[in-house]
């Protein structure tokens, strides 16, 4: 296991990231994104970056973001940059947002959240919204929340991993906030002017957000900004089918012996570690992991079991 791997040329057009949200500490079902996005950045000869997405404020735990940043470290994977806080950046949203406002891409809706489950059609990402407020308010009723007027051309984008997607935002999703009434930028808008500001050119993350893909690349397309390219990795599920969450109450990723951690995460990902391995360096595990990525093996797979032993081990 000590024979050198071949350094991947360094490759400046490719930036990759992980953006995880702090709502506690990272488990298993983050670490395959950290992970997986990592390999491909470094693999590629890339960069790889970090943002916070910590805009939804009551989700947040105080203290799970540095939690976050202690593991990455203690598994030896190193960002380049400073580390981006979606908290800190409601001016750059809010400055987006005015640009869709001179764009008349944006209307006020002043819908209750009963008014909408009441009139909203089932899509397959979700409720689709009606569009009530898009010939304008009758009454002008505040707060209003701002929402995005989507077009019925359906959208397509070949992912890394998972191939053509078509989705028509305005049939499967429906006018989308990008502004809450209360204020908040919505994620959607957020990762889009993020990604563009932390230069992005691919994006590495879980198939659960394959649905917001297209609404993304919608804002990218209004805002004038890049469309990057997509890979979504399979999720962790429960026995159960459920996604591994905090709110299926996933264990947090365990760094007493980091390599094990991260052999076990490449199992997972159908990669095939050596024998041997796990008893080596940080260093040792990475440039072998860099060297033999091969993201193909997991081409159309949009979910892997993982038991409740595997979970906690
Ligand atoms: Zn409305």
């Amino acid at each position: 296991m000590t024979q050198a791997h071949p350094t991947p040329t360094p490759n400046p057009a490719y930036v990759g990231r992980f953006a995880p949200t702090p709502s506690g500490p990272l488990h298993f079902g983050s670490l395959l994104a950290a992970v997986g996005s990592y390999l491909e950045a470094r693999s590629r000869g890339g960069a790889w970056r970090v943002r916070m997405e910590d805009i939804d404020r009551p989700r947040v735990q105080p203290g799970a973001a540095e939690g976050i940043v202690r593991i990455l470290d203690a598994l030896g994977m190193a960002w380049d940059g400073e580390i981006l806080y979606q908290s800190q950046r409601d001016e750059a949203y809010r400055e987006a947002l005015r640009e869709l406002e001179r764009l008349g891409a944006v209307y006020p809706c002043a819908c209750t959240r009963k008014e909408i489950a009441d009139s909203s059609l089932g899509g397959p990402a979700g409720p689709v919204y009606s569009g009530a407020c898009r010939q304008g308010l009758s009454s002008r009723r505040a707060p209003c929340a701002a929402r995005v007027r989507t077009v019925a051309d359906v959208l397509v984008f070949d992912d890394s991993l998972q191939g053509r997607i078509a989705q028509s935002v305005e049939r499967e999703v429906g006018d989308f906030v990008v502004r809450r009434a209360d204020g908040q930028f919505s994620y959607q808008l957020a990762v889009v002017v993020d990604d563009a500001e932390q230069g992005i050119s691919d994006v590495v993350r879980g198939i659960d957000l394959i649905d917001s893909t297209p609404r993304q690349i919608y804002l990218q397309s209004l805002l004038g900004l890049p469309t990057p390219s997509y890979l979504h990795l399979p999720v962790a599920v429960n026995g159960r089918g459920e996604k591994l969450s905090k709110q299926t109450r996933a264990p947090a990723v365990s760094c007493q012996d980091p390599v094990a951690t991260l052999c076990r995460t490449m199992r997972f990902l159908r990669q095939e570690p050596p024998p041997g391995l796990e008893g080596e360096s940080l260093d040792a595990f990475w440039q072998w992991a860099i060297a033999h990525w091969q993201p193909q093996r997991l081409q159309g797979v949009r979910s892997i079991v993982l038991t409740d032993a595997e979970a906690l081990a």
